[in-house]
Order: C-alpha cells, then sequence, then structure tokens
C-alpha cells in the first residue's frame, strides 16, 4: 500500500478532544488487515535500518505499533507508561503540555546501558511527548538517536524539536 493508501486510511474526528481541534484517528487504520500491516512494514523497515536493538512505545497509540515493530524484528519492547501505572520503582520525567504539564515513567531497568532504543508513537504534533521520552530513554542509559511515527502534523514542528535534540525523524504521512 503506497503512503497516499495509508493517509486514506486516518479518520479525521472535528472538534475532538476539545473544540476547534481535527483529530487524526488511526483506529481506522488499525482496523484495516492490509492497512496496519503497511504500516508496521513500513516503520520496521526504519527501525532495522535504524539498528534498533529494543523498541520504546508511548502509552497509549504508540503500544500498538512499537510492540507490532519490535515483533517484526524480534527485539524487545519497553513500554512508556503515563503517571502511576507501573507496579515498581520507576524513573519519571515531567513535561509541559499546553495546559499544564503531564509525567512519562519507565522501569529503570528495562534497558541495558547503551542500547539502541528506537521511539515509536501514533503521531507527533508539538514534539512535546517524544521529546520526553527521548530524555527519559536517555536516563536511563539508552541511545536514541530515531523517532519514527504514523503520523507527523508537520505544521507544528515537533520533528524539528527532535532534530535538534540529534534524534533523526521518519513518518508515514504528513
Ligand atoms: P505532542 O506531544 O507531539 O504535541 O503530541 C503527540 C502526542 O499526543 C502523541 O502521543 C499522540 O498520540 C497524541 N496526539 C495529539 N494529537 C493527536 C491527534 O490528532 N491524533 C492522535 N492519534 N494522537 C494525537
Amino acid at each position: 500500500m503506497s503512503p497516499d493508501d495509508l493517509k486514506a486510511l486516518v479518520r479525521t474526528v472535528p472538534d475532538f478532544p476539545a473544540q476547534g481541534v481535527q483529530f487524526r484517528d488511526i483506529t481506522t487504520l488499525i482496523a484495516h488487515g492490509e492497512g496496519f500491516a503497511a504500516a508496521v512494514e513500513h516503520l520496521a523497515g526504519w527501525a532495522q535500518a535504524a539498528g534498533a536493538e529494543a523498541v520504546a512505545g508511548m502509552e497509549a497509540r504508540g503500544f500498538i505499533f512499537g510492540a507490532a515493530v519490535a515483533v517484526r524484528l524480534g527485539v524487545g519492547f519497553v513500554p512508556i507508561r503515563k503517571r502511576g501505572k507501573l507496579p515498581v520503582a520507576t524513573i519519571g520525567i515531567d513535561y509541559a503540555l499546553e495546559y499544564g504539564s503531564d509525567r512519562l515513567e519507565m522501569d529503570p531497568d528495562a534497558i541495558a546501558p547503551g542500547r539502541n532504543v528506537v521511539v515509536i508513537d501514533d503521531l507527533i504534533a508539538t514534539g512535546g511527548t517524544a521529546l520526553a521520552a527521548v530524555e527519559l530513554l536517555r536516563k536511563a542509559g539508552a541511545r536514541v538517536d530515531h523517532a519514527l511515527f504514523a503520523i507527523d502534523l508537520h505544521d507544528l514542528g515537533g520533528a524539528n524539536r527532535l532534530r535538534a535534540a540529534g534524534v533523526a525523524v521518519e513518518a508515514l504521512m504528513d
């Protein structure tokens, strides 16, 4: 399937989660067997070229693509979780949202020092979430220099913020 075919499988939901926001919904993409497989195949190709020794995905939609890519490559998957979800002592990072702040957490033992970890999420907008995940993984000792997304909301500049932090960015569609 071409990138345009994949793009056609993404549903746009107006006014979610707030008035005036056009939410790009990947539910329709992952419900399409051929489309989901093609998306995972593309992402896995990039992850393999990046030399991924593990894949990290952000809760919750990053788990869907990230875990599939990890299985495809036969490498481990590291869940980057929202506050308070993990049953062990965590390391975490607070990051700013448009209104307020949020926190990502991970198990500090999930990664061997120096491991090449590729970050995967469904979508990058401002890049705040992905940047926080990269920082957190680096704090845990990982080497992080690639991040992959199904969708890049290019106008919001997230990919450039990641590149400025030394992370190469690929996305299936703009
Ligand atoms: P950022 O931190 O880059 O501004 O926002 C990206 C994060 O918010 C990702 O974890 C992504 O799942 C979520 N997100 C923000 N806007 C959208 C959207 O329109 N569609 C989807 N699927 N996720 C979004």
